[in-house]
């Protein structure tokens, strides 16, 4: 039974995040019967929602848009008696039981378990020209989503991370010249991507370099695209322009995981740390899944697997808690 305190506010399970990993969570907790309740957050349909194409997700033979996938995901998770609320969470008291949570307008909701699915934010540089572009227009945050668009075509990757160098080097398998912009004379990147970026024949590493603007205009088809972009030496002040197609923005994620702090483990860059090969947090009926706590893989196919983890996580910590309480 779950214990619902006569609060109608009361749920066997709370998802907080509406991306791939919240629905899919939504979607198999519903079909377990525990009429989970979602709050879709400040990004309803998380990632996938500024990206147009999405052409890696199994299923789709033909590539669909973002927008349509989450669509998609939120129907399937309403089909199977799932309560979706627009709102945002704010506040968590996890370690009581039931778990309290309050969402920014101050209502108070409980629930037996939670699954965390509030995704990682990407960050950008923060320069007009690139929100201008930004949404199909030729800039991005996400090689593996986008890159293939630019198949043939020279591209820019900013950053010196291993993301920055993973962006690169899989671009440089597309595109016969990818730029990158190191603003140090160093890279952050471990040594071991540092030796493949460097020895890669089609990266052309510029040191010192920050962007200035991201230069465009309209393609055939009347729609905002990318041709060139304007950096210069930080050491120097000497500008270049260059021309590219594609503007890969590799300068780090920041998960969305600030109101869990202080109560679920996270490591040095704020991922909540999950037991191995499980959704488990080091709270008991608290699970987390899709990029809130994983910055390897960073995929929608990923992300929906560990919500379907958390989900069956949830619903076997809830049954093996219930048939203890009937025992005492
Ligand atoms: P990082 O924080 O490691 O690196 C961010 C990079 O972006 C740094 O080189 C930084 O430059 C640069 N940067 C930040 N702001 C700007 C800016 N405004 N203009 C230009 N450059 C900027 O982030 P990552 O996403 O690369 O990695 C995050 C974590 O995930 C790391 O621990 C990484 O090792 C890990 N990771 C692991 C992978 C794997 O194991 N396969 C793959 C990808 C990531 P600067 O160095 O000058 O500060």
């Amino acid at each position: 039974m779950s214990s619902n305190n006569g609060s109608d506010k009361h749920y066997k399970t709370i998802i907080i995040g509406s991306g791939p990993a919240g629905y899919t969570a939504a979607i198999y907790a519903a079909r377990a019967d525990m009429k989970p309740l979602v709050f879709a957050g400040p990004q309803p349909g998380g990632q996938l929602m500024i990206t147009t194409d999405v052409e890696n997700y199994p299923g789709y033979a033909e590539g669909i848009g973002g927008p349509q996938m989450m669509e998609d995901f939120r129907k399937q998770a309403e089909r199977f008696d799932t309560e979706i609320k627009y709102e945002v969470i704010s506040k968590v008291e996890l370690e009581s039981h039931p778990k309290k949570m309050w969402t920014d307008s101050g209502e108070q909701y409980t629930a037996d378990t939670v699954i965390i699915s509030t995704g990682a934010s990407a960050r950008w540089l923060g320069l007009p020209s690139e929100e201008e572009y930004n949404y199909g227009g030729g800039v991005s945050a996400c090689a593996v989503c986008d890159g293939f668009f630019f198949k043939g075509m020279d591209v820019a990757v900013v950053g010196a991370g291993d993301t920055a160098a993973e962006e690169a080097l899989y671009l440089a398998k597309l595109c016969p010249k990818v730029h990158m912009f190191v603003r140090r004379d160093e890279m952050r990147a471990s040594k071991v991507m540092q030796k493949r970026v460097l020895s890669n024949p089609n990266i052309i590493v510029h040191w010192n370099t920050e962007t200035a603007e991201i230069l465009g205009g309209e393609n055939e088809r009347g729609h905002k695209a990318v041709n060139a972009v304007r950096v210069f030496n930080n050491q120097t002040q000497e500008e270049t322009t260059i021309s590219i197609k594609g503007f890969f923005v590799a300068i780090g994620h920041t998960p969305n995981t600030q109101i869990f702090k202080g109560q679920l483990d996270m490591d040095d860059n704020g991922y909540i740390i999950t037991k191995a090969d499980s959704s488990y947090t080091n709270i008991p009926g608290v699970f987390a899944s899709g990029d809130a706590q994983d910055h390897v893989y960073r995929q929608a196919v990923t992300a929906a697997g560990t919500g379907c983890m958390a989900a069956l996580d949830a619903e076997r910590w809830l049954a093996a808690r219930e048939a203890e309480m009937e025992m005492v």
